[in-house]
């Protein structure tokens, strides 16, 4: 099969064309006219094999994987997604992979009434990259640098349990059988917090999405904020599977595990009760777990609100 007629099988589908797309794929450009009142959001992330995926997942679980980690993105700043690129390098045309990838990646767009615009297609080691396009009105899109100190901090959904999977896929640990689909469904099939980040316009300070470990992600906010926070480890939300772990497993898990793709957000004081609208409203978890600091840095508390050193949280467990 053709670099064509693969487009067109797997691919290129009928669209409504609505007030966004005025034309799709096909032609050398795609054409789009903007929302009045709006600020359009970009964002594109890439898929490499055995750096982001394992060979072994199945290929409509890659192709959501593969927008959702964008859709996060977009979640982040508190966008409404509209359409989206796909450029593809493929080792070779196997159409059950095609199959189950075009599947997984469209049973997501549909559930984001997002629309495939264009892309690229070439021969390679199996390469997936994407870009999403957004829209928020004008001056409402949700920042790293918002963060004030006196704010509380906050995470959607339950940390770790991506993390948890790759270690039990690596063998470096065990889970039984119906715990281990379970995280290994929070790695494969991660769920873009899109609703939450639309809720949380106007109402979070800053937001951003985890992707590289609470850690190192809420040093990046810090960072854009210029500010620091204390983060209440007994507070990380987790999953039973998770609270199986011994204890320096679970914060390794929590706070460096990597592959979360929840939206950690600031909010001031006054607005928490704004802040659990948007949760009910989302049907998202969310939880407080901190506060943002005048003075730089981060501060680990436990139990007892006793400040513990970074390297008592459990980190370099995995490290070999
Ligand atoms: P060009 O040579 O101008 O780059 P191509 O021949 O690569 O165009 O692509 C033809 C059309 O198919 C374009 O509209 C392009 O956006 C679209 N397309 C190519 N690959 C993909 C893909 N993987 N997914 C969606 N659209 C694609
Ligand atoms: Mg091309």
């Amino acid at each position: 099969m053709g670099e064509f007629d693969l487009i067109k099988r797997y691919f290129k589908r009928d669209i409504a064309l609505g007030a966004t797309v005025d034309l799709g794929i096909g032609d050398d450009c795609a054409l789009l006219s903007p929302s009045p009142g709006v600020q359009t959001l970009i964002s594109c992330d890439m898929l490499v094999e055995g750096r982001h995926f394992l060979s072994t997942v199945q290929p409509d679980r890659l192709g959501h994987k593969a927008l959702a980690v964008n859709l996060s993105d977009l979640a982040a700043c508190g966008a409404t997604p509209r359409v989206f690129t796909l450029a593809l390098a493929l080792p070779k045309v196997d159409e059950g992979f095609l199959e189950g990838f075009s599947r997984g990646l469209f049973a997501l767009a549909d559930a984001h009434g997002i629309t495939l615009i264009g892309g690229d297609t070439t021969a390679g080691p199996l390469n997936i990259c994407i870009t999403v396009i957004g829209e928020a009105p004008t001056g409402s899109a949700l920042l790293r640098s918002g963060a004030r100190a006196g704010d509380d901090l906050y995470v959607s959904g339950r940390l770790g349990d991506a993390r948890l999977a790759l270690e039990v896929f690596r063998g470096k640990l065990n889970l039984l059988g119906e715990q281990f689909e379970q995280v290994r469904l929070a790695m494969e099939c991660p769920q873009p917090r899109v609703a939450l980040g639309q809720a949380l316009r106007g109402v979070a300070s800053s937001a951003i999405d985890l992707s590289d470990g609470l850690i190192g992600d809420l040093g990046h906010l810090l960072q854009a904020s210029k500010v620091g926070a204390s983060l209440a480890l007994e507070a990380l939300p987790h999953s039973a599977a998770l609270a199986g772990q011994p204890l320096a497993i679970q914060r390794e898990c929590m706070l460096a595990g990597g592959d979360d793709y929840e939206l950690l957000f600031s909010a001031p004081t006054a607005a928490r009760t704004a802040v659990r609208n948007a949760a009910i409203a989302s049907a998202t978890l969310v939880t407080r777990i901190g506060s943002i600091d005048q003075a730089f840095g981060l501060r680990l508390l436990d139990g007892q609100g006793q400040a513990l050193p970074l390297s008592l949280a459990g980190f370099d467990h995995f490290k070999s």
